[in-house]
């Protein structure tokens, strides 16, 4: 498709329509949506998780994705950590006038793609088009409602002393890939961003969910931020094994050459969780299986005191405190 996003776009008239149509149904195709009503119906009984992600990532297309895949997978990853099988998604359109009818359209185009592939259904959305530097390019918003086996109970407030913290895979790839993107570095480094859906992997564990206390995805503020929350939801202590903590060598080497901390990296396919000492190892190697799990790796463990605290002890030996990020190192990662 050639052209642009003009205003008449969001002015809910023909030109809408057409887009809708067009763009929109073309690539989320699916019974729900294609009643065109004013809100999306469905049956659902049970416990329902629901939540809620606006994505602003610039640039939006980057090495692994663009800020469509992101937005699937963001709120896909955000229902399936606490143990709900994601079934449905509303997308939410603010979009620059301007923005090329085929950058709109590939973003789409993986946002029904992704949503394929993990099972959820775009059932309900919303374009709205804001004049030239109103918005910058385009930005997203998905909410998600997923369904929770009964008696399921994962909450960042339900780490215990004893627990071992698994991660999923490698440390700080998504964040790298944006900002090498973003500051256009002459490094030649092949780094992407791991932007990936994780619940059908998780799905594949799910007859473990009954032994996890925590899980959690480590975007924003990276693995260290996520343990600094849960530390403190939980009130455990939370200790860390440097040398156990799966890093790419390439991103290692962006992250020293820059001065970053691949702990304080976001990651968009990566999760922690936190379970008993007698499961860890099974459920590693369950991960494993998988091609978003094939790092996966127990980093640490939960400890009594320092309450609210993150302790790492280091390759060289010591231990120092791994604090909450104060300020966002990287802005729009997401
Ligand atoms: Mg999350």
């Amino acid at each position: 498709m050639t052209g642009i996003i003009t205003l008449a776009h969001g002015s809910g008239g023909k030109t809408t329509n057409d887009l809708i149509k067009n763009i929109f149904l073309k690539h989320f195709r699916n019974d729900i949506i294609l009643k065109s009503d004013d809100a999306a119906t469905f049956n659902l009984s049970g416990k329902l998780a629901f939540t809620t992600d606006s994505f602003v990532i610039t640039p939006v297309f980057f090495k692994g994705g663009n800020i469509g895949k992101l937005a699937v997978c963001g709120t896909v990853n955000d229902l399936a950590a606490l143990g709900a099988k994601p079934l449905y998604l509303s997308c939410g359109f603010i979009i620059e006038e301007g923005l090329p009818f085929d950058e709109l359209e590939a973003i789409v185009e993986a946002m029904g793609k992704t949503a394929k592939e993990c099972g959820v259904k775009i059932v309900t959305g919303d374009t709205k088009v804001v004049q030239k530097n109103a918005a910058d390019k385009i930005f997203i918003n998905t909410s998600g409602i997923g369904i929770i086996e009964d008696g399921l109970n994962i909450s960042g407030s339900g780490a215990k002393a004893g627990d071992r913290i698994i991660i999923t895979g490698t440390v700080g790839d998504h964040g790298c890939s944006i900002l090498l993107e973003r500051e256009k570095l002459e490094i030649s480094a092949d780094i992407m961003s791991d932007c990936a859906p994780l619940n059908l992997m998780l799905e594949k564990i799910s007859d473990k969910f009954k032994e996890i206390h925590v899980m959690r995805d480590p975007t924003r503020g990276g693995v260290a931020a996520t343990l600094n929350e849960i530390a403190a939801q939980s009130g455990v202590g939370i200790k860390l094994y440097e040398d156990r903590i799966p890093v790419k060598d390439q991103v290692r080497g962006v992250c020293e050459l820059l001065g970053m901390d691949p702990l304080y990296m976001a990651n968009e396919g990566k999760m922690l969780m936190f379970v008993p000492e007698i499961s860890a190892e099974s459920i590693v190697n369950e991960l494993r299986q998988n091609k978003e799990g094939v790092d996966a790796c127990i980093i640490g463990e939960v400890i009594n005191e320092p309450k609210g605290r993150v302790i790492i002890n280091t390759i060289t030996g010591g231990n120092r405190i791994v604090d909450m990020p104060v300020a966002d190192q990287l802005p729009r990662i997401c």
